[in-house]
């Protein structure tokens, strides 16, 4: 068992005692001196044996000792069995217990512990500082979509192996789950120090990657929280770590941003807004606004565009784009969206069954890309117009570049079914998202309208030129063109020489309730 030959192992307990691997000398004796002075029922302990061809094996030692009359121990009676394999197993379970199978990198268990031991020394040591840094490569979906799951584990596997190569011995670097990685420096000096690593992370990742042959590019957002002793809980370090990832995406991605206490206040702000959206629906805080849009040839009234309002009963009234974003991650959109959508309906309906004249003009609704790709989304225009009675013609779609170029292939069809019941469609804030011009040639659009970043632009020329340039595409593609955000005379004058069709903005009206909208266009000579 010893790896010795009989002879050279004697009668002697120190022949086998020297054995002992020295790690671990010091806590055999321990044990041994417990039980012989009485103090344990028996004698336990595993310890290591170094053998001669370098071998360490595992044993378990049980035994019970022998008192004389005196009370001396005389013997120890007892067994001696090799658990190295046993051990072996345990340490391996023990491994794989606290670490991710992919990259052999510790998991979220590990990583929390670590966090706490690091809490605890910030907590007993003055001046003891560390920080988190939690990464999120940026669009990994798209990899893991385009490329497939086995190319998106081995850039996971890759970057694993660059980021190590970032950090000292003495820092944990750890994978959450997914596409999400966790660092914790210990013992740093200053956030300098974090800021640092994160810009070498950064910098790491200009390098492409090769993953099956292919070259691959790939970003990384980066939010750091410094810990101190102000944190007394693992999940809050995490969670504002996070938080500053968030901010980092948000920015523009492939960034770091540090937690501080305007990201503090942000998020619990968004949170109450979450908590306070999920409730706005039930309790009717929602209203629409209209804003007329016109024809620059005579001014006449030719519609209008239905604009959500959040009435919060302690804020007051919320804009769009204060909510539209949350409630588009969070996913209440749809909810949201198809509750604007039968209240824009129903307007239209009670102003064209009282202003009969009304019935050639058409209201305008926003569509988010969460709503518009539900796949039956078409059908659920069909039955709200029949419900409500409203023709077809009378309802007009606004979508984004963002949702009809995700699929366009799918997309076409969808369009062209919205054609086939008769609504017509408006591309909405044209020039701000991205469009493949190829297909926005084969998409049924019958409206584009130039968002309102670029009619601002138009005193220079060569903002007067991009919007000229619009204004021709939309024409060659057999489209109208709606001007947004029109708020004086020159714009309008100009757009009118440049043969757009129809404006909206202040010049003409702001964004009105109903009933005051139905007081302004009751003057109208229509
Ligand atoms: P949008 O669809 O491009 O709407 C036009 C925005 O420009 C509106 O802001 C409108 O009030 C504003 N606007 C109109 N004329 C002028 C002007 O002359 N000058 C300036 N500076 N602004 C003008 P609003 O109502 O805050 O809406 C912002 C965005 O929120 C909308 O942009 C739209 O993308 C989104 N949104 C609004 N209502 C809904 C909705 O019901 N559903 C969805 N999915 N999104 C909506
Ligand atoms: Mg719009
Ligand atoms: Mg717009």
């Amino acid at each position: 068992m010893m790896g010795g030959e009989d002879r050279e192992i004697g009668n002697n307990p120190n022949d086998w005692l020297n054995c002992i691997h020295p790690l671990d000398r010091e806590r055999f004796d321990r044990t041994l001196s417990t039980h012989l002075e009485g103090c344990s029922p028996h004698f336990e302990c595993e310890y290591r044996v170094g053998l001669k061809d370098g071998y360490i094996r595992w044993f378990r030692v049980r035994g019970l000792a022998i008192w004389n009359e005196n009370n001396q121990p005389e013997r120890i009676a007892g067994s001696q069995t090799d658990i190295t394999e046993y051990y072996k197993v345990r340490e391996q379970l023990t491994h794989d217990a606290l670490h991710d199978p992919m990259t052999g990198l510790p998991n979220r268990t590990l990583f929390m512990d670590r966090i706490g031991q690091a809490i605890k020394k910030s907590i007993r040591r003055e001046n003891y500082l560390c920080s988190v840094l939690f990464l999120d490569l940026d669009r990994f979906k798209l990899i893991n979509d385009s490329l497939g799951h086995i190319a998106g584990d081995s850039l996971l596997v890759e970057v694993a192996n660059r980021l190590r190569e970032c950090l000292r011995s003495e820092d944990t670097i750890a994978r959450l789950g997914g596409d999400e990685f966790v660092i914790l420096l210990d013992n740093i000096k200053s956030a300098e120090d974090s800021v640092n690593i994160a810009k070498k992370i950064l910098n790491t990742f200009r390098k492409s990657f090769m993953i099956d042959g292919q070259e691959i590019f790939s970003s990384v957002s980066i939010g750091i929280v410094l810990g101190g002793p102000e944190y007394d809980s693992p999940d809050d370090l995490l969670r504002d770590a996070d938080t500053a990832m968030y901010r980092a995406k948000h920015l523009g991605k492939n960034r770091y941003e540090l937690f501080g206490n305007h990201l503090r206040v942000h998020a619990l702000h968004q949170l109450n807004l979450e908590t306070d959206l999920q409730r706005a629906l039930e309790r009717g805080e929602f209203s629409l606004v209209y804003q007329p849009i016109v024809d620059l040839d005579d001014h006449q009234l030719v519609g209008f565009e239905a604009l959500v309002r959040w009435q919060h009963p302690e804020r007051g009234i919320v804009n769009p784009v204060d909510f539209i974003p949350l409630a588009e991650e969070t996913g209440l959109i749809v909810q949201i969206g198809w509750w604007v959508i039968r209240e824009a309906c129903l307007q239209m309906y009670n102003w064209i069954a009282k202003y009969p004249l009304f019935s050639k003009l058409s209201i305008s609704v926003n569509i988010s890309s969460k709503q518009f790709t539900q796949h039956d989304f078409v059908e659920q225009i069909r039955l709200v117009l029949e419900e409500i009675g409203l023709n077809a013609p009378n309802l007009n779609l606004e979508i984004t570049e963002g949702s009809v170029m995700q699929d366009p292939v799918s997309v076409a069809n969808k369009l062209r079914q919205l054609k086939e019941i008769g609504v017509d469609l408006m591309m909405d804030d044209f020039g701000t998202g991205y469009s493949s011009l190829n297909y926005l040639r084969t998409f049924p659009i019958d409206i584009l309208k130039i968002d309102r970043s670029f009619i601002n632009q138009m005193k220079n020329e060569a903002g007067l030129e991009i919007v000229k340039t619009i204004v021709n595409l939309a024409h060659n593609l057999k489209m109208q063109v709606v001007a947004e955000g029109v708020e004086n005379s020159n714009q309008s004058k100009c757009l009118k020489e440049l043969g757009c069709e129809y404006a909206q903005g202040y010049l003409f009206s702001k964004p009105l309730d109903g009933n005051t909208m139905e007081a302004f266009i009751s003057e109208l000579p229509l």
